[in-house]
Order: C-alpha cells, then structure tokens, then sequence
C-alpha cells in the first residue's frame, strides 16, 4: 500500500520548527530527546517524549507547540496503522494550526490526514486533502512537504492502478531536481519499478530495483530496505524465479517485523499472491489469513478488500464455495463502503492540479537554470583558479546566504585532497591538503560515495560520517560552520573534487540550495579541467619533456629577465654548464632508450640541487644550463660540486638495470651589473671545456 512512504515522524524537521517557537529550555532539551530518540530509533522513548511535549505545551497554554505535539502523535499513530486515533490527533492539530495560521503545520497535517483517508479506501476525501496539503505547502515553498505528499499521492495512485498519474506526479517532483537525496531517489525509484511491474515490463522493473538496492546499500539507507525487497520479490515472482522471489519476500517480512513497520499485511498479501499463482494453496491461506487479521485489526478497508478478493479467490480453487461466498459477500459490503464517494470528480482535479504544476516546475527551472548558465560561463571562461573561486563566492553569495566557499580538488594517483584555498566572508584564506583516510572529512566522504551532502547542523550530524573509533575528533567540529553543503565534481564519469559552500548559522541551506550547487560544480568541474589543461599546455611550453626543467627557450629567457632585474645589484649571477660525460657510450652500450632514462633522471637530480637556489634548463641533447642569482661564489661552487657528487653516487635503475654517469660542469660567476647571458655562456662553456680536458667528472670556475 506504501500508505505513508515517507514517514510522518522526521523528527529533526519538527524539532527546527519547534525551536522557533520555544523560548523555553525545558522545551529544547525535549526536542533534542525527540531527536535522539528517534535517531535511535526507540519508539516507546519517542512515544514518551510527546506526551510530555503535548503535557507541558498544555499545562503553559503553549497553542502552537501543542498542535505539533498532537501533529507528531498524528504521525506516530499513522506508522503504527492505528488511523482512527491519528486521525483525532492530526485533526486536532489541524485546527489549532488554522487558529495559530500556521501553514506548514497544516500542511503537515494534511498529509496525515491523506493517508488516513487512504487507510479507510476513501479515495476521493484522500485526494482532497492531498491536493490541499500541496496547495499550501506549494504556496510557502516548503519544499520537503511538497515532495512527501506527493510520493504519497503517487502510492495512491499506484493502489489504484493509475499508473499514468501516479508516473507524472513523481516525475513532475524531480524534473527540477530541487529535492534528491538518496532517501527520495530511492523512492522514486521503487515507484517507477512498480510501475514498469504492473505495465509488464519486469526486465526494466528488475534493472531499476536493483541499481535501487545499491543506492540504498551504499548510501546506508536502511529504513526503506523492506520495501525494495517487496518490490523485487514481486518482480522474481513474475519472472517466475520462484526461490529468489521467495527469500526476498521473507527477507522483507522479517524486516518489517523487526522494525515493527505497519506494512507487513502488505508484504504478507503479496506474499500470499505469490503462491496462489503458483497453487501452493496452503502457503498462500496461511499467509492470506495473517494479512487480512492485521488489516482487519488497523482497520484499513481497502487493503482488507483486496486482500477478500485473494481469499474468494483462493477458497474458490480449494472447492470450498461456503467460504469463498463468505468471504466475497464481505468484500462487497466494503466495496460498496469505499465506492460510495463519487471519485471521479477528485480524479479530474487531481490531474488539472498536476498539470498547472508541471508548467509551474518547468517555468522554475528555465528560469533558475538560466541565471546559473550565466554564472557557469562565466566560471567556465576563467582559466586561473584563484579567479574562479572568486566568481563562485560572488555568486553564490547572490542565491544564498554563505560564509565560505571552496574548490577542492581531488587527484586519484596520489589519493590526495586539495583545497587550493577558502573564500571566507570576502576574504582569501590558504587551502590545506588532505590524504584520502588521513583524517576524516566530509569532502572524503561526499566523493568515496559520490554523493551530495547537506548538513544543517555540523555539531549534532557529523556522527554519521565520521567511523565510532575516530570520535576524538569531535572538538574539531566546534569550530567548524554549522551549515554545509558538498557536491562533487564529475568530469568526463570521473569524480575531479568537491565544491563546498557553508555557513556558520545552522540551517542555512535548503535543498533548493543543495541543487544549485549541483548545477553549478558541473560548470566548475569544466573549469577546473580548463585550467588544469591550460596549465600544463603552458607548462609544456616552457619544460622540457623528457627530464622537466625548462627548456632551451625558456631558460634563456628566464636569464635574459634576470640580467634586467639585477642590474642595479652588486649580487652575482652565475651560469652553470653541465655535460653528462661519455654520454655516447651509454647510448652505445644499452640503447638510446635507456640513455633517454639515464638523462631523465639526470634532470630530476639537478632539478632536485638547484630548486630554490636557481634555475635549471636543458640546453640541448645532454647539457644542462643552470642559472643561480644572488649566490655567493662559494655557495656556487658548492652547489655545483653537490650536484656533481649527487649524480656520480647516483646508481640508476633502469628496469633490471644498473647505470651510473658523471657530469662535467663550467661554472661562470659575474657581478649582477656586468652580467651579459650569451658572454656568461660562452665562458661558462670554456670552462666545462677545461673540466673535460681535466678527465672528466668535476667542476671547473672560470677565473676573472
Ligand atoms: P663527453 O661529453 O664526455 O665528451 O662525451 P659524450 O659521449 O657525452 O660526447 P658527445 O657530446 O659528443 O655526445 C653526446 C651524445 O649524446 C650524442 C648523442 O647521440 C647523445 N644524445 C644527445 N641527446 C640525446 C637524447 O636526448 N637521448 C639520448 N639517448 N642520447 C642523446
Ligand atoms: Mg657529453
Ligand atoms: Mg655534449
């Protein structure tokens, strides 16, 4: 029946609301009990923590907290199948919250009391208040009520076989993708599994379940296990995979069972239906009886008709007419109950209502679409990082409140996370590197999963993604912004990073939120990538392939900007030449591929000595020029002599090879202003020509 699909008792919700209209202390902390207790999943702490909120609300004349109270009782009921007192609950909050003209509590109600109608087979009243409770949650833009009442009218639907309906009301819900998580999605899809079910088409409805079991698997969704597994058995079943349609309906009974969910008269009449087709008439009595006792006792009509429809049908096969008769006059007396309400007018408002909201989504998303292509492009034409933060803090800041932004890129090679810097109130702070399992960070865990994350108090939801053994670092959290949003960025099917943006207020984000910045990592995952190309093409530009130092160009360029720079110094400039020595024999003796190793690790040592003191760039085959500003002729002397020496212990690992090679090196030294690049090299040059002439492997200093 997926009566209420999406549970009435979002306590977290609740308790954001309640907070805002409680000044009172006692009240917090029973909110945050409500909240624990459901996290814990205990409803008899649940159950308690009410009936003191509806006590108290009412011993201070506290209207509105009452009616929540009274509305959260509506729901408890509600998922325990008990209608009749849901519905007394819900209607007393619905008119408490009409006298206080609260409309998302209405709302709320309405839901309930959707459901509740349901529950009775009054479909038309079901409808009615369905349809209103979107008209106000519409009305306020209370995005995760439009969304829970719709997936309920569309459960409806289904019940009542009308798939069309049923398919464009989910649809219409997340064409503007306002509302995914894996929670939504994982409904949405076991809706449409159901649907492509009854249209026939089990292949696709087995495909789709199953992708549903891994979203909910790998996004740890457990409270929506039974339902999936109900819906594949039912798909086995009609594949006629008997066994496996079998273990998955008893899998999705027992679970049920143990989280004493109200639908197991549902999973038991399908169950039954299960080995009625297959004619093993007393399995399907057995579980066919259980159903109709627990529909009967919840009082739930129109689950308790189809269910007479099986058991007449049933009996009929045994040959026992007595029963079959019994059982199918009882039907008609229920039937007759439920068809009383003229329906059809409720169903032609209904589908009017969904078309008028359907061009009123379209319309949202062309437009919301359409200021966020702007800002993408202009992400998408900036090339340097530190720009593109910028742009990204600039016009977030137009659709949300938000304190910081980032970029975090993520490289799969060395696992590691980069924040190459934070945009905080205006201002740049430095970035940190994380390692992937180093410390544990919800961009790691938005990308492992590659899934959105939206937080709306770091402080009490960080559990959930930090492992029990890493608790210490709790305190860490105290300074984190309480509001965060993640998405990752995905280019060409892989996950490049994640964008954040966050707020130190609590609640900060909503789901419109969430999905703007969905749209938007797509432009900035393209301008990541743009920049990292644009990057190494300029890189390319200015390095040599084989060994990365620069090349010949640039390094004479790089010279030729130092000559200027310095002049007005007394400091001295020196040009180092080195040439790797008898360089043709180890082409001769192991091939020019490995001569081609041997050079590349060659530049790597060099490049290694001379980071931070000089410049290093491949001259041309295997001579090296390096250019050191500032140093001190003994510091020269000795970085060259340390070069040398590195190179010569060096032994180079060549597949299974071992190869070493010293180098020869003219160094020339001048003072800054009498510094002229093409004289330095040519005497540069005569003095590698000395060393060489000296045997080889050392450093030779022109004399001035
Ligand atoms: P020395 O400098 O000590 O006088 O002897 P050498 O053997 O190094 O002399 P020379 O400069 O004449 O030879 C350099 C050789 O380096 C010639 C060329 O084939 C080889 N060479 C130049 N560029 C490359 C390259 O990129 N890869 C490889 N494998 N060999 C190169
Ligand atoms: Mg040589
Ligand atoms: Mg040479």
């Amino acid at each position: 029946m997926g009566l209420d699909n999406v549970s009435l008792t979002n306590y977290e919700d609740i308790a954001y609301h309640m907070k805002k209209l409680m000044h009172d202390e006692s009240y917090v902390r029973y909110i945050y009990g409500m909240v624990e207790s459901s996290n814990r999943k205990d409803p008899e702490e649940t159950w308690y923590v009410i009936q003191q909120m509806i006590h108290i609300s009412e011993l201070k004349g506290y209207s509105s907290v009452q009616a929540w109270g009274s509305a959260l009782a509506g729901g408890f009921y509600l998922d325990r199948g008990n209608a009749m007192a849901a519905y007394e609950n819900l209607l007393k909050a619905y008119e408490i919250f009409i006298s206080e003209d609260m409309t998302e509590g209405q709302a709320y109600c309405c839901n309930g009391i959707m459901m509740v109608y349901n529950h009775y087979g009054q479909f038309e009243n079901a409808l009615e208040w369905g349809l209103r409770g979107i008209d106000m949650a519409e009305e306020h833009d209370l995005g995760e009520l439009i969304f829970s009442i719709s997936v309920n009218m569309a459960s409806i639907f289904i019940d009542y076989e009308m798939y069309d309906q049923a398919e464009s009301l989910i649809e219409r819900f997340f064409m503007s993708k306002l509302y995914y998580n894996p929670e939504t999605v994982i409904l949405r899809n076991n809706h449409k599994a159901r649907i492509r079910l009854a249209m026939s088409f089990e292949d696709d409805a087995l495909e789709l379940i199953e992708r549903t079991e891994s979203i909910a698997a790998r996004n740890k969704v457990e409270g929506l296990r039974h339902l999936i597994l109900l819906t594949k058995a039912d798909i086995l079943s009609s594949l006629g995979e008997n066994t496996d349609a079998e273990a998955c309906y008893r899998e999705s009974y027992e679970y049920a069972l143990k989280h004493n969910n109200h639908e197991k008269d549902e999973i038991l009449k399908k169950w039954g239906l299960h080995y009625l087709r297959l004619g093993r008439l007393e399995e399907a009595e057995q579980k066919l009886m259980q159903a109709e006792s627990l529909a009967r006792n919840s009082e739930k009509r129109f689950m308790l008709s189809k269910i007479l429809t099986h058991l007449t049908e049933l009996y009929s096969l045994k040959g026992d007419f007595r029963k079959a008769y019994g059982f199918s006059k009882m039907n008609n007396q229920i039937m007759s109950d439920i068809l009383n309400s003229q329906t059809s007018e409720a169903i032609y408002r209904a589908s009017e209502k969904n078309t008028q909201a359907a061009e009123k989504s379209y319309k949202e998303l062309y437009e919301s679409i359409n200021v966020l292509a702007e800002t993408g492009k202009k992400i998408t034409s900036e090339l340097d990082m530190e720009k593109i933060n910028w742009i990204l803090y600039e016009e977030i800041s137009k659709l949300m409140k938000v304190d910081s932004v980032a970029i975090c890129t993520f490289d799969e090679d060395s696992g590691c996370l980069d924040y190459e810097m934070f945009i905080e109130r205006g201002e740049k702070i430095p970035g940190m590197k994380v390692k992937i399992g180093d410390k544990i960070s919800f961009a790691e865990h938005c990308i492992t999963r590659n899934c959105d994350i939206l937080i709306k108090n770091s402080h009490r939801e960080y559990m959930k993604y930090i492992p029990e053994n890493n608790i210490s670092t709790e305190s860490q959290f105290e300074i984190l912004p309480k509001s965060l949003i993640f998405c990752p960025m995905i280019f060409a099917g892989k996950t490049t990073g994640v964008v954040t943006v966050q707020n130190y207020e609590e609640n900060a984000f909503s789901y419109t939120d969430l999905s703007r910045i969905r749209l938007l990592a797509g432009y900035i995952s393209i301008a990541v990538e743009n920049s990292r190309l644009y990057r190494e093409a300029r890189h390319s530009s200015t390095h040599d392939q084989l060994t990365g130092v620069y090349n010949r160009r640039e390094i004479h360029s790089i010279g030729h900007a130092i000559s200027q720079g310095l002049r007005k110094t007394d400091d001295p400039v020196s040009v180092l030449m080195l040439d790797v020595d008898n360089f043709k024999s180890i082409n001769d003796s192991y091939g020019h591929h490995t001569g081609d190793a041997v050079l590349k690790k060659i530049g790597e040592l060099i490049k290694k000595v001379f980071e931070g003191s000089g410049y290093a760039g491949r001259y041309g085959g295997e001579e090296f020029m390096i250019i050191i500003p500032g140093k001190t002729h003994e510091e020269v002397v000795h970085l060259a002599e340390k070069a040398r020496r590195i190179i010569q212990e060096t032994a180079i690992e060549i597949k299974s090879l071992i190869v070493s090679a010293t180098v020869s090196i003219g160094v020339d030294i001048e003072d800054a202003r009498s510094f002229n690049l093409s004289k330095s090299i040519v005497r540069a040059d005569n003095a590698l020509y000395m060393a060489k002439q000296g045997g080889r492997n050392r450093v030779v200093v022109t004399q001035q």
